[in-house]
């Protein structure tokens, strides 16, 4: 992404991403500092903009408008999730869809399910796909499981899995936690996507030999051997899954790393639709 965001402000526009953090969660601070560091790296301008708790729907709502205006940010996140007194829907619905890095606004995800390729898909899911692609997993055909439908991750997942394309063209089954018999549907799984939020509940017996397991859950479970007391774990049992399966990301630093990417990918883009914008309007005058 460096060399991208390089070209691009070499052509006068640097790639403009920002971060807006609404209280005080820890996990939410944790994941925020991670996507700045990674931006401010890869040559990125912008950073995070960092708002009390008390903050009303209207005042985020009215930032979110002035980023929206502002030509110098090309993409605009706001970390979920937010303080109860704030809907996220309303939130996400105000972002500009060519600004929605995130890729949750509705004009976003309705793209991705009908397959055009000019908006912005979800992170996580997307990040899952080039891990796929560049690990030389063929999708085409293949028995596709995931666990979790929820609209940030299993939903668009199953979305992308489906499409006929590179990454896609597999058969998708979606489970949850009304799913009848979930192990007779993980253990049919060429490619198993675990993203429950539950610590290590996909074990090595519910995974097909030979499967591709991706683990995309971020759970803690204690750990008296950690200063903190407790460890980062997957949604899936790694010591029991990695004898069964023929690939696996860890937790940290499998499909985690992929995501903050995937954010830099988007910026990226929503960097160059901008600028093919400002061409066209100039060449119409
Ligand atoms: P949600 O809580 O929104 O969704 C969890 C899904 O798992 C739901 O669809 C739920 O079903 C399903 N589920 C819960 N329990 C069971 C069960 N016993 N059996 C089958 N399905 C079950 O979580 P997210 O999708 O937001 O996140 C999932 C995990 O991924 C979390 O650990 C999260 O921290 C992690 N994550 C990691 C990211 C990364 O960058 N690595 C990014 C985003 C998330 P139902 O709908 O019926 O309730």
């Amino acid at each position: 992404m460096a060399a991208d965001v390089a070209r691009l402000s070499a052509q006068g526009v640097v790639p403009g991403l920002t971060v807006v953090l609404v209280g005080d969660d820890p996990a939410s601070a944790t994941y925020v500092g991670a996507k700045e560091k990674a931006s401010k790296a890869a040559g990125m301008q912008g950073g995070t903009i960092r708002l009390p708790a008390t903050t009303t729907q209207d005042e985020l709502l009215a930032l979110v408008e002035r980023l929206n205006a502002d030509p110098t940010v090309h993409g605009i996140l706001v970390q979920m999730p937010l303080p109860r007194h704030i809907d996220p829907d309303t939130v996400i619905r105000h972002i500009r869809p060519e600004k929605d890095v995130d890729g949750f606004h509705p004009e976003n995800v309705g793209k991705l399910l009908i397959g055009h390729t000019d908006g912005f898909v979800s992170c996580t899911p997307a990040g899952v796909i080039e891990l796929l692609l560049r690990s030389g997993v063929d999708t085409r055909g293949a028995e596709a499981v995931v666990v979790g439908r929820s609209n940030i991750v299993g939903k668009p997942m199953a979305a992308l899995l489906v499409q006929g394309r590179a990454g896609g063209d597999a058969t998708v089954t979606v489970c949850h936690s009304r799913t009848r018999d979930l192990a007779f549907h993980t253990r049919r799984a060429d490619i198993l996507i675990a993203a429950i939020g539950r610590a290590e509940m996909i074990t090595g017996d519910m995974i097909k030999p030979g499967a591709v397991v991706i683990d995309v859950g971020m759970n803690t479970k204690p750990d008296a051997s950690k200063a903190k007391g407790t460890r980062l774990c997957g949604d899936v049992h790694f010591d029991s899954a990695v004898t069964v399966a023929s690939k696996i990301t860890p937790v940290p630093g499998g499909v985690g790393p992929m995501t903050i990417a995937m954010l830099l990918r988007n910026t990226v883009r929503a960097a160059e639709l901008a600028m093919a914008r400002t061409a066209a309007l100039a060449g119409s005058r």
